[in-house]
């Protein structure tokens, strides 16, 4: 334990340097609904049917590189503890409800990121069997993020825009 607290000390921070904050694309009356959460937003991710490529980027984005939680956005476990949803992939039949439902347990002000383009406009599901429609068909999108996946960079400065740091 002592050699594992010596290596942390010894390694210090690993981080990228924060980068300059990105110009400011978040629409005015998003950016209304999220002065109210004082800097500082609770997200909930909803896979709505990705393959998976997205969340390998929200990873990263979340990871100590990019470290998005230093620019207060952090991922949280409930809906409930939730300001915003972040959802990836086109919304599957079996996923519409789901995503209805989760959508509604976020308390007001609430705000939904399209994270990737089959979560924008189905993407390269588009028209498949199992695929209902783009987040936009079954709950107000906010923040689209495009992409396929989108990089870790556009995701922190998607998140950057609804935390304002
Ligand atoms: S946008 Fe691309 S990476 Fe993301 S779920 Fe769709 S196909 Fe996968």
């Amino acid at each position: 334990m002592r050699e594992l607290l010596r290596k942390i000390r010894a390694t210090g921070r690993v981080a990228e340097p924060p980068p300059e904050r990105p110009r400011d694309e978040t629409p005015a009356e998003v950016l209304d609904k999220a002065r109210e959460l004082g800097g500082s937003v609770q997200i909930r991710h909803v896979d709505a049917g990705s393959c998976n490529g997205c969340e390998i980027e929200i990873a990263s984005a979340f990871g100590p590189v990019y470290d998005a939680e230093r620019y207060g956005a952090r991922l949280v476990a409930s809906p409930r503890h939730a300001d915003a949803l972040v959802v990836t992939g086109p919304v599957t039949r079996n996923m519409r409800m789901a995503l209805r439902r989760t959508y509604e347990a976020v308390p007001e002000p609430r705000l939904v990121v399209a994270l990737g383009d089959c979560a924008r406009n189905c993407g390269v599901f588009a028209e498949a069997y199992g695929v209902e429609g783009a987040v936009s068909d079954v709950v107000p999108v906010d923040v689209e993020v495009a992409g396929c996946p989108p990089a870790p960079e556009a995701i922190v400065a998607a998140l950057r825009g609804l935390t304002g740091r």
